[in-house]
């Protein structure tokens, strides 16, 4: 098979596909993860959202998870292909952060930070992998950080972590390529949520001062990036990093 016989009858097999994906996000009750949800609902998506804390969000399939517990992560994957037949999308999102200069940054900040931005993305992706291999058909977007990309004072184990997205996404696009599966990464700069509102307002300032654009953005402008990237018109593109971010961190 040519190139150009592979692109077209890989083409038609998309084409052909149903409209609706079962979708899975994490952390998919508020903020970023809910308003991704929402948008990916709207398009036709059969969409399930994990919810550690309070009630799933009106009108959409909750599953109650905390993405830092195996068994837990396991159930979530279940449920969800129960309702909606196996994860073909997972929006890894769910994150947290516990700021803090490093010499007085104590362990169990360090490794709340590690497990639940970091080794709970490679669960997620991990069960989600096994379950798109077989459809020959998938896509991930990992939700990082632009700060994870030009470094933040009190952030270090944060943007460890978030950075550490970038290695999962690209060795697993390798992995994954030749099956159809696309891995990419959406790096946020400000983004109007509750994590925001923990950022005190002298380092808001700073920050505003590095993002051309003088605003942070809101949750459905981050949406919109991963409602394209897991998209069958994003089929050619892998282990990217999309900044959605005012400018924040371009260039790097
Ligand atoms: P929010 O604080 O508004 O929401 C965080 C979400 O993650 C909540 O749904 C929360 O669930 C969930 N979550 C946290 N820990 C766990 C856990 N252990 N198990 C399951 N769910 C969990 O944050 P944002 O919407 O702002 O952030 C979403 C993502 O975007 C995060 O990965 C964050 O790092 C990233 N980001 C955000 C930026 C911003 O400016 N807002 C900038 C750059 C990146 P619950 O409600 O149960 O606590």
């Amino acid at each position: 098979m040519t190139d150009s016989t592979r692109s077209a009858s890989t083409a038609a097999s998309s084409a052909a596909a149903p409209p609706g994906r079962s979708v899975l996000v994490t952390g998919g009750n508020r903020g970023i993860g809910l308003a991704v949800a929402r948008s990916l609902a709207a398009r036709g998506d059969r969409v399930a959202v994990t919810h550690r804390t309070g009630e799933p969000p009106a009108g959409l399939f909750g599953v109650r998870c905390d993405v830092r517990d195996e068994v837990q992560v396991e159930r979530a994957f279940k449920e969800a292909a129960a309702a909606h037949g196996e994860v073909e999308v997972l929006v890894a999102n769910a994150g947290i952060t516990r700021d803090g200069l490093l010499p007085a940054l104590g362990d169990d900040a360090v490794d709340e930070v590690l497990d639940t931005n970091l080794r709970a993305v490679l669960r997620v992706a991990r069960h989600a992998s096994r379950a798109m291999i077989g459809r020959r058909w998938g896509r991930m977007v990992l939700i990082s950080s632009a700060v994870a990309l030009t470094g933040s004072p009190g952030q270090t184990a944060y943007t460890a972590a978030k950075a550490g997205l970038v290695g999962l996404a690209r060795s697993l696009a390798w992995e994954l390529g030749g099956r159809g599966i696309t891995v990419n990464v959406v790096a946020p700069g400000l983004v109007e949520t509750d994590m925001l509102r923990q950022v005190r307002p002298a380092r808001m300032e700073q920050y505003l001062a590095m993002t051309p654009l003088r605003r942070a953005g809101t949750p459905d402008e981050v949406a919109e990036a991963v409602r394209f990237l897991t998209s069958e018109q994003a089929a050619f593109i892998t282990g990217a990093v999309l900044p959605v971010s005012g400018g924040l961190g371009m260039g790097h």
